[in-house]
């Protein structure tokens, strides 16, 4: 540095300039590469391959890059999916990185305070607005178009001991910038997904009844049962954290959230129920066993665009992935 310190001082004033904003056009072009890499990484789901639960935990941990910085280069570079504009903007200079991702978050908040999702032209209208604003006038458009949605919000106070706020804190760390609400709303809709397929597997068999080993129902076919005792010797096992280890950094993933009971050997291939075929595993890596067992052309029909760590459900009714959820 110190070289190239004593160099830049020999370089004329115009000389300085034009290498300034040379500069500049290779980092916009940098930039815009590296959206272009995250999509990829996403896409073959590398991140998980790495022992991470996550595209968030991959871009903070592994990529060193701070919670903000990476929320926002994986918002703009999923925003870039549905609205492709915003590549060439940002290599015009049009819109800065900073911008696009206030867009990503406001498109969030409009979209759960709507109740659905905006269409690719409502995005491009938003992206328009702020296009060539500065932070902080791109602030002020955005807030002006939440502010003119009908808030159909309803006011709910709690009150939560130092140890609750420590989790929700814990929690928002691990799984980017949500906001009190959503985060509250997200759990509440996960959790009310896992009592129902708990209470619909638990109605249909005698949990007393049920051998830990292949469990037959109606001397028929197989059960996807897997009975409370199972389950709690491999939750023991795995200490409630996803078992996953990385084969190419070692690496076990850290992810305590929403964990699932996943078949080494999976069921549709005659895998039992027993602890020693089952591992607690977290979304991301539930979907990357799928994947390397069936193939991603398969995966592909079942499993939707990726988002961070989520199930679908469509996947799992094609026997691929197992549904059955640890609480939370
Ligand atoms: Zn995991």
């Amino acid at each position: 540095m110190d070289n190239l310190n004593y160099s830049l001082k020999k370089l004329s004033k115009q000389q300085l300039l034009e290498a300034t904003l040379s500069l500049v056009k290779k980092e916009k072009a940098c930039t815009l590469e590296l959206i272009a890499h995250l999509e990829e990484i996403e896409d073959r789901r590398l991140y998980a391959e790495l022992g991470y639960s996550s595209m968030f935990a991959y871009v903070t941990k592994y990529l060193n890059y701070s919670e903000n910085e990476a929320q926002i280069r994986i918002s703009s570079m999923r925003l870039s999916r549905s609205n492709p504009e915003i590549k060439n903007k940002i290599s015009t200079g049009e819109l800065s990185l900073t911008n696009v991702g206030l867009a990503a978050a406001s498109i969030k908040r409009q979209e759960n305070t709507k109740g659905e999702k905006l269409t690719s032209s409502e995005k491009s209208k938003i992206i328009e607005t702020i296009t060539n604003k500065s932070t902080r006038d791109a602030k002020i458009e955005l807030e002006a178009i939440e502010g003119s949605i009908t808030l159909k919000k309803q006011v709910y106070k709690i009150e939560i001991s130092e140890k609750g706020l420590q989790m929700v804190n814990e929690l928002k760390k691990t799984m980017g910038n949500y906001q009190d609400s959503e985060l509250l709303e997200l759990l509440l809709s996960e959790k009310i997904q896992s009592l129902q397929q708990q209470k619909q597997s638990e109605k249909k068999i005698e949990p007393e009844a049920v051998p830990s080993e292949m469990i037959m129902r109606d001397n028929k076919k197989p059960s996807r049962y897997i009975p409370k005792k199972v389950k709690e010797e491999v939750r023991t096992r795995a200490k409630s954290r996803c078992e996953y280890v990385s084969p190419i950094t070692g690496l076990r993933c850290e992810e305590v959230h929403r964990l699932e009971y996943d078949h080494v050997i999976p069921f549709s291939f005659f895998g039992s129920n027993s602890a020693s075929n089952l591992i607690l595993s977290c979304p991301a890596h539930n979907k990357l066993r799928a994947i390397n067992t069936f193939g991603k052309e398969k995966m592909d029909q079942y499993l939707k665009s990726s988002t961070l760590g989520e199930h679908s459900d469509r996947a799992a009714k094609c026997g691929c992935i197992d549904i059955d959820r640890k609480n939370l």
